[in-house]
């Protein structure tokens, strides 16, 4: 998950339906549920364990084989049903369900990380707390995604849908949600899944039913190149790009919607007495309205263009060129507030007596949410911080509450069945 805006709605229990409270205290009051909640306690330091373990495995955006093999070993282990990769390196597994008609609940946890290849990963435990890069985002996800699996099958829990468990590749960076994406281009899949449920960090406090929209680009500027002294006047690609910079920085952005830009990364130069032929830098920018991201694609524009028309009726080797190239478009849309799923999720909030908070963030659910499927992003349990730095850490504490929640939540979209 990338950084969620403040934007929030109140709890209010009057959104969870009566019926689907009934069904979450129903299925809450059975036995084999007793006892996958059981196992989740009894499992604790299994699941630390592999949690440090799938660590340890370096996933860099379009590197993540290393951890789709281990992924897929472990689903195996579960005696799960059709245990495979896709092309990207997708994982799946199911759960079948009593009902041979039913559609799939989709289970997801993405299983890259922002870190990339080479990044020295070191993991520990230290009085109680994990730590290790991607050790919350999104390791604390892909451990529940295999305590669900393992609760159920310990317990014998049917559910009447099929559960769908994906652990899958591309939702940080310039992944751009490529593997959600894949799976939703899949009939097999986009024409079979009923609801999905994102897993994505820790904690039991938000349920994220908005999608952020962000679309990032490179703006790359060219010039002649030369010699600091001797080619002294030779347009500058590092200034112009300079003063890009500058000018699309001033650009007003509303606070409601709120609306986000960035700039997160500038390269370009070869030393530092040669006037460099080229510049680059990464433009992040967010909202949930595409007006917003709209407008600030236009001033992106506009500034590169006052750049390059500044440059005009110079000499021929002052004169610049410039590219924009869109490197990342994530659909911004929300989940209506009578799904079936916000109900559920609603329901098993005030069955647990936890208060959660609706967020807008950018996860693996706008894939969905902008096709007009119901999604939604939880977090996996316990607590983390540090995240997208090396110095990430991952708190146990209360993960059980967490996964509680997401047995509860499958086990309601999936229809329990009665003993
Ligand atoms: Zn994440």
């Amino acid at each position: 998950m990338r950084a969620s805006s403040t934007e929030a709605l109140p709890f209010s229990e009057s959104q969870a339906s009566r019926s689907a409270q009934q069904q979450v205290a129903r299925a809450a009051e059975l036995r084999k549920v007793h006892e996958a909640f059981a196992w989740f306690r009894s499992h604790a330091r299994e699941l630390e364990d592999l949690q440090l373990e799938v660590t340890s495995i370096a996933a860099p955006p379009w590197g993540e084989a290393a951890r789709s093999a281990w992924l897929e070993a472990r689903f195996s282990e579960l005696a799960l049903s059709d245990v495979h990769q896709d092309e990207l390196g997708n994982v799946f597994a199911i759960r079948p369900g009593t009902d041979p008609n039913a559609p799939y609940i989709a289970l997801s946890a993405h299983i890259d990380t922002v870190f990339p290849a080479g990044t020295p990963i070191e993991v520990r435990r230290d009085a109680g707390k994990l730590y290790g890069p991607g050790i919350s985002d999104n390791s604390s996800g892909i451990v529940a995604l295999l305590a669900i699996a393992g609760a159920m099958q310990a317990a014998n829990l049917s559910a009447a849908a099929p559960v769908l468990f994906i652990g899958d590749v591309g939702e940080e960076g310039e992944g751009d949600l490529r593997g959600m994406r894949h799976i939703f281009h899949q009939p097999r899949w986009a024409a079979n899944i009923a609801s999905l449920v994102v897993l994505d960090g820790a904690g039991t406090d938000t349920i994220i039913a908005e999608g952020l929209g962000s679309r990032r680009y490179e703006v790359t500027v060219r010039g002649h190149g030369g010699h600091s002294w001797s080619d002294f006047g030779v347009a500058n690609p590092i200034i112009a790009l300079a003063r890009i910079i500058d000018r699309f920085a001033g650009t007003p952005v509303p606070a409601l919607p709120k609306t986000t830009y960035n700039i997160g990364m500038i390269n370009g130069g070869t030393s530092v007495n040669s006037i460099p032929e080229s510049a680059t830098m990464k433009v992040d920018t967010r909202s949930a309205s595409v007006e917003q991201l709209d407008r600030l694609e236009s001033a992106l524009h506009e500034a590169v263009d006052a750049m390059i028309s500044d440059s005009a009726g110079h000499k021929k080797q002052e004169l610049l060129s410039a590219e924009v190239r869109v490197i990342g478009n994530r659909p911004a849309a929300d989940l209506p507030v009578e799904s079936q799923l916000l109900k559920a999720i609603r329901a098993v909030d005030a069955q647990l007596n936890n208060a959660a908070r609706i967020q807008r963030a950018s996860t693996d659910a706008n894939v969905p949410l902008s096709l007009g499927r119901e999604a939604i992003a939880i977090g996996a349990g316990g607590s983390g911080g540090g995240a997208h730095t090396i110095g990430e850490w991952y708190d146990p504490t209360g993960r059980d509450l967490g996964l509680k929640r997401i047995l509860l939540l499958i086990l309601a979209l999936a229809g329990m069945v009665d003993e």
